[in-house]
């Protein structure tokens, strides 16, 4: 499903990304960790496009998206949330929804001008598109309740369904559990395990070890920018190289 070849990403003078070569299943958990500046942020912002790679390929399903825009990247069905996610506090959930899907998928202004039934088509696809993604995170109770007054654990839900709106195949998230108590971890950890039941591809950066070695497939280390290891959970915890770098102590 993704595959990355020899990808790295230059800032001036350093490697974020260094020189990483990795393939992801479909339909599978697939797990980055490493420290604080390892380069997992930029690698995910590379897949989706928000940054350009210095040199090395992504090929998502097969396509060569080294090049192309992010709008294209997620129209190829590429989703992502991000470490922390932006709602409006004082809009309802259901809002933040509708909204935030009106902004990745609406036609532009002169659409709407000459063609009021369009409008009013997307209007109601945005309405049960939020419905339908605000069911899938379990969310629906609080559809009319304020962003202002959810807790954390519900706000990283919203930032699920605002990913999920869009109808990606390969969901990028971003430290997706950071902030929230070890119980609601699960219920995050067993959201994902649905979104694989449904044919999603998960990618996650997660800091949470005892979450990540209990639910992922495949788990790429990164440190300094290099991948150093990869494997299954069992594999990656008896790692001498991933022990003595990240794990040790
Ligand atoms: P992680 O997510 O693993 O904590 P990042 O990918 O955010 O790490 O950062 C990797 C390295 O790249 C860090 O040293 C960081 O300071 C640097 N970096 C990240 N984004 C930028 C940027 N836009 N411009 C310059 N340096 C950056
Ligand atoms: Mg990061």
């Amino acid at each position: 499903m993704l595959k990355v070849e020899n990808l790295t990403k230059m800032f001036g003078g350093l490697a974020a990304v260094n020189n990483i070569s990795v393939e992801f299943e479909a339909n599978k958990i697939n797990a980055i960790i490493g420290p604080n500046g390892a380069g997992k942020s930029t690698f995910f912002n590379l897949i989706s496009g928000a940054h350009k790679p210095t040199s090395g390929r992504i090929l998502i399903d097969g396509t060569d998206v080294s090049t192309m825009r992010c709008d294209n990247i997620a129209r190829l069905g590429v989703g992502r949330t991000f470490q922390t996610t932006t709602l409006f506090e004082q809009a309802t959930v259901l809002d933040n929804l509708i909204v935030g899907h009106r902004l990745r998928t609406k036609s532009g202004l002169w659409d709407v001008l000459i063609n009021s039934r369009r409008l009013r088509r997307e209007e109601k696809e945005s309405r049960d598109k939020a419905a339908e993604v605000l069911d899938f995170v379990g969310l629906s109770h609080l559809g009319n309740h304020f962003i202002a007054d959810i807790t954390q654990e519900q706000r990283k839900r919203v930032a699920f369904a605002l990913a999920l709106a869009t109808d990606p195949k390969l969901l990028l998230l971003d430290e997706p559990a950071a902030g929230v108590n070890p119980d609601e971890t699960e219920g995050l950890a067993e959201l994902m395990n649905k979104m694989i039941r449904h044919g999603l591809t998960v990618c996650l950066i997660e800091h949470k070890m005892d979450m990540i070695m209990g639910m992922a497939d495949k788990i790429m280390v990164l440190d300094h920018g290099e991948k150093i290891a990869e494997g299954t959970p069992a594999e990656i915890k008896s790692n001498p190289v991933v022990i003595e770098a990240y794990l040790g102590s």
